[in-house]
């Protein structure tokens, strides 16, 4: 049975944080922004763990520094209008949205101004993004790529003709790696890189990376995989032939990584800006990698990620400076 379908997989609903108290709503959050300390607030200047609660403000001070601080400032939340429980309402949104969730709905569901859900989402993305795990895979990994934008328009309207409108996208490629989960054959971790081309020097830079030396590599017949022979013990699928070869040789867990990748784009994003690829491919890599988690523990998580994570230099008065984030993920990656 789809995994979604279980009883195991709602443990969390809309309705349970509904009945929360603010004050279990404020102890869920502060467990996950300080699990260290089982949830008692940590001083973010000094690291302090004795603190006076200001009760009226919802505020802490560090008895050693006198630093003031809340339960969001200093992480990616910092200064975020929104109260504690719409926190952990959008973080359960996008739980249970297992092929992503646009601007648009979160702003329906919750009420917001559509930038303010299309920074949070943003700002989610960042978190996953920056707290990747990336340790170096062994087994069996599976490498493929796959191509983004650099179609023009069909020129039916005027403006679209070519006179007007000869600028494609830019064409990048998705390359993925996906480790197999050696108990049931299904994703067990996966790493995405965007790169200009499906070029041997770029995949042999981010193989190297992050797979180690003499691990399985399955890839298709392109040409750009053959020089990874030299490093990892690599099995090949002609997909002229068939989806897998006479050994059982696949990539389907990159076939499944790339396939959702299309539904969150078009049935979500709708324009994918390509400075934005490398993190939207990420949400849907970690997606996958949690696809049999309950939705509690994935709202958790994603919450206790961006409640670790420092304050956002790319998404920090974005709207204020309307230019839109100088440095990407992207570019910061790069
Ligand atoms: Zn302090």
């Amino acid at each position: 049975m789809n995994f979604l379908l279980t009883s195991a997989a709602k443990t969390f609903s809309l309705t349970a944080i509904a009945e929360m108290s603010d004050e279990q709503v404020e102890e869920l959050l502060k467990s996950l922004r300080w699990p260290e300390t089982e949830g008692r607030p940590v001083c973010p200047e000094c690291g302090c763990d004795a603190v006076y609660v200001l009760k009226t403000r919802s505020q802490y001070r560090c008895k050693r520094c006198g630093h003031t601080f809340s339960l969001t400032s200093g992480t990616l939340f910092h200064s975020s209008k929104l109260s504690l429980r719409t926190i952990l309402q959008i973080g359960l949104l996008w739980a249970n949205a297992a092929k992503g969730k646009s601007a648009l709905e979160i702003r329906r569901d919750i009420g917001l101004n559509h930038k303010s859900s299309f920074v949070i989402l943003h700002k989610l993305r960042e978190a996953l993004f920056k707290n990747r795990d990336v340790t170096p895979m062994t087994g069996s990994v599976e490498a493929d790529g796959m191509h983004v934008g650099g179609a023009i328009r069909h020129a039916n309207l005027a403006v679209d003709r070519p006179e007007q409108n000869t600028k494609p996208t830019p064409r990048l490629c998705v390359i993925a790696l996906c480790q197999r989960n050696p108990a049931h054959g299904g994703a067990l971790r996966t790493l995405v890189r965007v790169v200009e081309t499906e070029r041997a020097a770029a995949i042999i830079d981010f193989v190297g990376e992050h797979v180690v030396q003499g691990a399985t590599v399955y890839a298709d017949e392109h040409a750009g995989y053959d020089r990874l022979a030299a490093w990892f013990d690599l099995r090949r699928v002609n997909h002229k032939r068939g989806y897998r070869g006479d050994g059982g040789e696949n990539i389907n867990l990159c076939e499944n990584l790339f396939s959702r990748f299309r539904r969150l784009q078009f049935g979500q994003i709708h324009k994918v800006e390509p400075r934005y690829l490398e993190v939207y491919a990420n949400e849907i890599a970690y997606r996958i990698d949690t696809c049999r988690w309950d939705n509690k523990r994935i709202t958790s998580d994603i919450l206790g990620k961006a409640l670790r994570t420092g304050r956002s230099e790319s998404w920090r008065g974005y709207w204020r400076a309307k230019a839109g984030p100088d440095v990407g993920p992207l570019q910061a990656a790069a």
